[in-house]
């Protein structure tokens, strides 16, 4: 027999988190929530979840958790299906950590207790070597005596982080981690997270309304609107072909340009409901082309992001700084686009 005769029939492989038309709506509230959501997510992967601020992120997370339970469809993790609030005593997937946006600390107790709370006094040398190797992955070893509240909240967070962690969970579920920390912080959290998921292999599913996370971070980028997943893929193949004009716009805020424009500007006919989606990266000042006027200009360190009008057609693009200024003429190239549904 054939090697490739064989494959055929080699069972495909469980995925590690399925969910399957899940819906789940609230009382009083039958529209908002999430509904039909299919995805897989295999083992290891760092899933990022993009969407506006109610859009079903948190609700997504608290499914597949297991804090909700869906009202229709089902959630497997490893082929089994995730116990919902009422069929369990302890809420939540025990192979799982949620870590939400209030880090539910015990703000006067010291960060190791913190951590080392979570485990259990059956074997005590391993509690303290356990809390204290997960300290050190998340670089707050030198913090261990000190009461949480009195750290920063990018220390916070990775306390949170360090008390999941410690309990060796498959999956790690983060909701809006970054909404509480400062800039510098964000930076070392993403690199956390990574390291996280490329060291450990835990199976990471971020939710965020800030875009760059997803773009920077995940092998996945999934992006949802009013509970329905819109667009689910790897970043690149979402920025390079997005499904609509919103996902171009809540990613790299696109300029959307509509079929009258594209043909009067640009020559590009379109289809009523097709769009032209071009990113700011995308527009460059040249010699000649389209005549624009420079309406607004923001300084942004090294590029200034200029808001232009040619005629009707309002248009946003980055430029290195200090070329123009407000009310000049310019001529504008368009060096890429994309054609989208409206
Ligand atoms: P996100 O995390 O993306 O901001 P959520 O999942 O928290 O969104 O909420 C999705 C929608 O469900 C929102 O419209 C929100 O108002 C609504 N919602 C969330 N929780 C409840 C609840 N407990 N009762 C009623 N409506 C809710
Ligand atoms: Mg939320």
């Amino acid at each position: 027999m054939e090697a490739g005769f064989l494959l055929i029939f080699e069972p495909m492989p469980e995925p590690y988190i399925h969910l399957n038309q899940v819906s789940k709506s609230y009382p009083g509230n039958p529209l908002a929530g999430v509904s039909d959501i299919d995805l897989q997510i295999a083992q290891g992967e760092f899933v990022a979840v993009l969407g506006q601020s109610g859009s079903g992120k948190s609700t997504l997370l608290k499914l597949i958790y297991g804090l909700l339970s869906p009202e229709k469809g089902e959630i497997l993790f490893k082929g089994k299906r995730v116990l919902g609030p009422q069929e369990q005593l302890i809420p939540g997937h025990e192979k799982m950590k949620i870590i939400a946006q209030d880090f539910n600390l015990n703000t006067y107790a010291k960060v190791y207790e913190n951590i080392a709370c979570m485990l259990s006094n059956t074997d005590l040398q391993a509690k303290r070597r356990k809390t204290l190797e997960t300290m050190e992955f998340l670089r707050i070893d030198h913090l261990a005596e000190r009461r949480t509240v009195d750290l920063s909240g990018g220390e916070q967070q990775r306390v949170a982080i360090a008390r999941a962690l410690v309990t060796q969970p498959e999956v790690l579920l983060l909701d809006e981690p970054f909404s509480q920390v400062d800039v510098m912080m964000r930076k070392q959290l993403r690199a956390d997270l990574k390291r996280l998921s490329t060291q450990l292999g835990i199976t990471l599913i971020l939710v965020s309304h800030d875009p760059f996370d997803g773009l920077s971070l995940a092998d996945h980028l999934l992006v949802i609107r009013n509970g329905k997943i819109l667009q689910n893929d790897h970043p690149k193949q979402i920025v390079q072909q997005p499904v609509n004009a919103y996902v171009a716009e809540l990613l790299l805020e696109a300029n959307i340009i509509h079929p009258a424009e594209a043909a009067n500007w640009l020559a590009i006919a379109l289809d009523e409901d097709q769009r032209l989606a071009v990113y700011p990266y995308e527009l460059s000042l040249a010699e000649q082309g389209i005549s624009a006027e420079v309406k607004q200009v923001r300084y942004q360190a090294n590029s200034d992001e200029l808001e232009v009008k040619a005629g009707a057609l309002s248009l946003t693009l980055s430029v290195p700084s200090g070329q123009v200024k407000v009310g000049d003429e310019v001529f504008l190239k368009i060096n890429n686009y994309r054609i989208v549904k409206s």
